[in-house]
């Protein structure tokens, strides 16, 4: 299996790994810095780099691993540098962690909202909430909101919690989404005394980098879906 090294350290940019399986469309290292994609958050781009340079187009889950998407020419045995774009990625993390405050100020606003869905670009990045509205100027009080607490530094620390634990924190529950019941252990994001999530995705390490957002538009997508966008600064 491939061990995972971005669930604990969101801000490894190149490292060096060993490749253990080469299949027809990729390779699988012993470890990886690249975000496959999921829970909204793009995949990462950049390269495996040996005596020459490998695109790597996406990823595949796989049962020894995940297989990272690059034309032939590897084999096993080979210690490859895995660079990630990390501009990219890094803008990814900042649009990331916003969400998590802009969720954290509509709960505490219009108590027990649910996030119907979302998602995160480079240059944007959205929450759909389940309100009967949400009006431009209603949005952006919340904006001034997070990017106060933003400014107010808290920290972003990742945890692992057994299943039974996470039950137990109602804030966990905040997502429609159903997390399935293989799943015993979670990761849990905090956000200082703002925010908790179980998320498997990538924040940065204080809110203070995120830097100040501004509100793009809001839209009506119907029942329980009232979408606002938010891009940085
Ligand atoms: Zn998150």
């Amino acid at each position: 299996m491939t061990e995972i090294l971005y669930l604990e350290n969101a801000y490894l940019k190149e490292i060096e790994a060993i490749v253990t399986h080469v299949l027809d469309n990729g390779v699988i290292l012993d470890k990886t810095i690249f975000y496959p994609g999921g829970g909204g958050q793009p995949e990462d781009k950049g390269l495996i780099i040996s005596d020459k340079e490998y695109s790597v187009k996406g990823f595949d889950k796989n049962n020894r691993g995940m297989v990272h998407l690059i034309e032939k020419g590897l084999s096993v045995g080979d210690i490859v540098t895995l660079k990630i774009d990390w501009e990219y990625r890094y803008q990814l993390m900042r649009h990331h962690t916003a969400l998590h405050l802009l969720s954290a100020v509509v709960n505490d606003k219009f108590e027990n909202t649910k996030v119907t869905g979302g998602n995160i670009h480079f240059d944007r990045a959205r929450l759909d909430f389940d309100l009967l509205e949400f009006k431009k100027d209603m949005a952006q009080t919340v904006i001034d909101d997070v990017n106060r607490i933003s400014k107010e530094d808290h920290e972003v620390s990742i945890s692992f919690m057994p299943r039974e634990e996470v039950e137990k924190i109602p804030e966990l529950q905040r997502t429609t989404v159903v997390l399935p019941a293989s799943i015993t252990q979670f990761r849990i994001v905090t956000i200082g005394n703002v925010d908790i999530q179980a998320d498997g995705g990538l924040h940065v390490a204080s809110t203070r980098e995120i830097g100040e957002i501004k509100l793009v538009k809001t839209d009506n997508k119907g029942k329980g879906r009232k979408r606002v966008t938010i891009s940085i600064v």
